[in-house]
């Protein structure tokens, strides 16, 4: 999303945009309906993670970072960690360990989750058919299409039940299914649990969470990304302070709208009734549909919505 792209200027890191595929908005579909905004900005870049992990890593590597591929990380306590089992004395510990945190675990900074669904992921050969990104709803769950390349797209599931997957496209999201007949898959489906945890807390004394470690937003949002480089921009800029208040209090500002979004989201796909009339009512009105994109992206306070837009809304939404 273009918020993770600027944060990642900002940490000095460039994605080539041959290395991807860019994309300018968001389109909101179901089988009747459809409404989209492009981003007021910035760009998009769909990206396949791995290619995205060597640009880090070669980053990394550029500024004298050495890394221990294959190592297992244990926290010992008294600022001690194992790696390997080999025994190490940091001054910092940043639990980068994603969803099942043991650094989190380990610091008693472990939250319950708000939400959970399940999501698979497959890229399929075949030229993206829009530059935005499309996020088909359905009162199963959302697919979204980002283009990875000039000849790739990735879909991605969003489920409530485990086992609506690739195989029950064709069932749950028709106009999908049939844009992607006939088309090679070119990785095999895999799946993640995407989880909303939202902690109280991400610092506890010489630890710092980051990342899905530091909470984690629901996958449809796009931003999870996003979080995970704005928080390291916030930790660079605390630890040469020597305490961490300065990234606890930046990061409860940087996940504040991500997570109420991801609730919105997440509420939204389980109310369908709801869908098809907020998209036919944002489809009566594109320039509230970009606003609320624009608060989303962080580039637009909520209390700056147009009142206009938000009366005609309300309108929309009661006759729709
Ligand atoms: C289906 C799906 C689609 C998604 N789509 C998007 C999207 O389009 N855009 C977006 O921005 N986000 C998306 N997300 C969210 C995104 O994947 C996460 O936000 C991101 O992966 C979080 O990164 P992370 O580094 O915090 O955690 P992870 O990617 O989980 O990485 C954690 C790493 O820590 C390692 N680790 C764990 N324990 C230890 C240990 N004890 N010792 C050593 N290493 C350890 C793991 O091996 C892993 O490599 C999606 C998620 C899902 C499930």
């Amino acid at each position: 999303m273009p918020d993770a792209m600027a944060a990642l200027n900002r940490l000095g890191i460039q994605v080539p945009v041959e290395k991807g595929h860019q994309f300018h908005g968001i389109c909101f579909r179901t089988e009747n309906s459809a409404t989209s905004a492009r981003f007021a900005q910035g760009k998009g870049l769909g990206v396949r993670r791995t290619i995205l992990h060597g640009v880090l890593v070669e980053h990394a590597a550029s500024l004298g970072v050495e890394m221990q591929w294959g190592t297992r990380v244990d926290v010992l306590g008294h600022g001690k960690v194992a790696a390997n089992g080999v025994e190490w004395t940091a001054r910092w510990i940043i639990g980068a360990d994603g969803q099942r945190s043991r650094v989190r675990h380990f610091a008693q900074l472990d939250h319950p989750h708000l939400s959970q669904r399940y999501g698979y992921r497959q890229h399929f050969r075949v030229a993206p058919w829009t530059d935005c990104v499309e996020i088909y709803w359905a009162p199963e769950g959302q697919a979204y299409v980002t283009p990875t390349s000039e000849h790739e797209v990735c879909v991605a599931l969003v489920m409530e039940q485990k086992q609506n997957r690739m195989s029950h496209l064709a069932q749950i999201f028709p106009s999908l299914a049939e844009r992607l007949a006939g088309r090679e898959y070119v990785t095999h489906e895999r799946g993640a649990m995407t989880i909303c945890r939202r902690l109280p807390h991400v610092t506890r004394g010489s630890v710092a969470l980051i990342g899905e470690a530091a909470g984690s937003i629901d996958a449809v949002t796009g931003e999870g990304m996003a979080l995970a480089f704005k928080q390291a921009l916030a930790l660079g800029e605390a630890l040469p302070q020597g305490h961490l208040s300065l990234y606890e209090s930046r990061n409860r500002e940087i996940c504040r709208m991500p997570f109420l979004m991801s609730q919105l989201m997440v509420f939204l796909g389980r109310h369908p009734q709801l869908q098809s009339r907020i998209i036919h009512a944002c489809q009566q009105d594109s320039s509230l549909f970009a606003q609320l994109m624009a608060v989303h992206l962080g580039t637009r306070s909520p209390l700056s919505v147009s009142p206009v837009s938000l009366t005609s809304f309300g309108w929309n939404l009661v006759t729709a």
